[in-house]
C-alpha cells in the first residue's frame, strides 16, 4: 500500500505552486493511468494533486480559425463534439479507435498526452527497465518485444508511445499550452515526446512543474482528405501494433499539401517531413505511395518478435494514404493476422 496525500488544486496556478514545492507529487485527472501505475507500483507519488475541477473543461474558437481544446476535456466529449466531427474527424478517428468507451468518458486530454508507455517490463517491477529505474537496463531488447519500436528507438530503450489521439494531433501540428512558475508557454506538437536516447525517464519535454492548460488546433483540419489506420490484436481495447494518420489536400488532383504520422512504432508520433514534401505536387498512386512508405521506413529496425511491423507499417502507410486521397477513410480498425 502506498501511503499519499490528496490535495484538490483550487485553480491554475494553485496547481503549479502546489507542484513546484513538491516534486514527488503528481497531478491527477481522469486517473487511467496513473492510479494503474500506483498499483502495480510502478509510480509512488507522495502527493496526487486533484486537477478535475479547474476550468480547462472547454472548447474554444480561436481567432486564428482553429480550436482550444481545455486539458480536462474528457476524450470522449471531444471525439464527438460537432465542431471536431466536422472539421477535425481524423481527431475524432483517433480518439474512437483507442482503449474503451468508459474509459474514454474518464480519460482527459492533457492526460492522454503523458499516458505512459504499455512496454510489459515497465510495468514488472520484477525486472529491469531503464524507463522505470535508471541504469537498470532494458528487459525488451531482448526479451519479448512484439510491441516495442522499430524507429527512434535507442540502446537504452526501445518502448512506443501508446497513444492514438497523439499520432492524429501531430498530423494536425497541434499547440500544446502548458503553465508553470516562470509562466505560460506554448509547445509544438512536434517538440513535445521525445525520443528516449540515454533518458528514457523523460517521456516528454514537459517540465516537472508545469501543468498542460490546452491543446490547439490550427485551422486546417483536412476534413475532407484523412484517413486513421489502427491495426492491433484485438478489434477494441488493445493499444496499435501499427497505426497511421494521414491528411492530405488535393488540387487539381494532384497533392498540395501531405501530413503523415506513424503510431505504435517508436517513443514518440513518427513523422518524416521529407517524405511529406516528396507527395507535394504528385498524383495520388499506389507507386508514390509505396516509394512513401520506403522513404519514411528508412532505417527502421526491428527486434526478434517485432520485425513484422515495418512490413506492416508499409502496407498500412500505402492503404491510408489511399484512403485519404480517395475521400474514403477507414470506418473502422483491423485486427492483424501476423
Ligand atoms: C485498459 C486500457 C486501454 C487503453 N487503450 C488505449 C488505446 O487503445 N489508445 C489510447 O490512446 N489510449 C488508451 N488507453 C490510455 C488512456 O487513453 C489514457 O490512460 C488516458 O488518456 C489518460 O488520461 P487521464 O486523464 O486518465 O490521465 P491520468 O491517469 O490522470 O494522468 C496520466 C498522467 O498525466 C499527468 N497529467 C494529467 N493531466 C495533466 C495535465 N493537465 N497537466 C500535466 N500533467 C497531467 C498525470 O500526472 C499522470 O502522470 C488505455 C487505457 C487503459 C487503462
Ligand atoms: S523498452 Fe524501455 S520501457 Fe521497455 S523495458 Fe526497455 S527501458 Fe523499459
Amino acid at each position: 500500500m502506498i501511503d499519499f496525500d490528496y490535495v484538490k488544486a483550487r485553480d491554475v496556478s494553485d496547481a503549479v505552486s502546489r507542484i513546484a514545492r513538491d516534486p514527488a507529487a503528481k497531478f491527477i485527472a481522469g486517473g487511467t493511468n496513473l492510479i494503474d501505475l500506483m498499483k502495480e507500483n510502478v509510480a509512488r507519488p507522495t502527493r496526487l494533486i486533484d486537477i478535475t475541477g479547474l476550468p480547462l473543461t472547454e472548447i474554444e474558437e480561436t481567432d486564428a480559425g482553429g480550436l482550444l481544446i481545455g486539458a480536462l476535456v474528457p476524450n470522449s466529449d471531444l471525439a464527438y463534439d460537432a465542431r471536431i466531427t466536422k472539421r477535425y474527424p481524423l481527431l475524432s478517428s483517433a480518439i474512437l479507435a483507442g482503449a474503451s468507451a468508459q474509459l474514454r468518458n474518464m480519460a482527459s486530454t492533457g492526460g492522454n498526452l503523458l499516458q505512459r508507455t504499455r512496454c510489459l517490463y515497465f510495468y514488472d517491477t520484477t525486472t529491469p527497465c531503464n524507463k522505470r529505474e535508471p541504469g537498470s537496463g532494458c528487459s525488451a531488447i531482448d526479451g519479448f518485444n512484439r510491441m516495442n519500436a522499430v524507429l527512434g528507438w535507442s540502446e537504452a530503450c526501445i518502448a512506443v508511445h501508446p497513444s492514438d489521439m497523439c499520432v492524429a494531433l501531430a498530423v494536425l501540428e497541434a499547440t500544446v499550452h502548458v503553465s508553470g512558475p516562470k509562466g505560460d508557454r506554448a509547445i509544438p506538437f512536434a517538440e513535445f515526446h521525445r525520443l528516449p536516447g540515454d533518458t528514457p525517464d523523460i517521456d516528454t519535454n514537459l517540465a516537472g512543474d508545469e501543468i498542460i492548460t490546452a491543446i490547439e488546433l490550427p485551422a486546417e483540419g483536412f476534413a475532407r482528405n484523412y484517413s486513421y489506420l489502427k491495426i492491433r490484436d484485438r478489434l477494441s481495447y488493445a493499444f496499435a501494433l501499427v497505426s497511421v494518420a494521414a491528411g492530405l489536400k488535393l488540387e487539381g488532383g494532384a497533392i498540395k499539401e501531405a501530413r503523415l504520422a506513424l503510431g505504435g512504432v517508436a517513443h514518440k508520433p513518427w513523422r518524416v517531413p521529407a517524405a511529406e514534401k516528396r507527395l507535394r505536387g504528385q498524383q495520388p498512386s499506389r507507386k508514390v505511395f509505396s516509394e512513401t512508405a520506403d522513404l519514411i521506413l528508412q532505417g527502421a529496425r526491428g527486434f526478434a518478435h517485432n520485425n513484422f511491423k515495418i512490413e506492416l507499417a508499409r502496407r498500412a502507410i500505402v492503404r491510408t494514404l489511399e484512403q485519404a486521397a480517395a475521400g474514403t477513410p477507414q470506418s473502422q480498425s483491423v485486427k492483424a493476422i501476423v
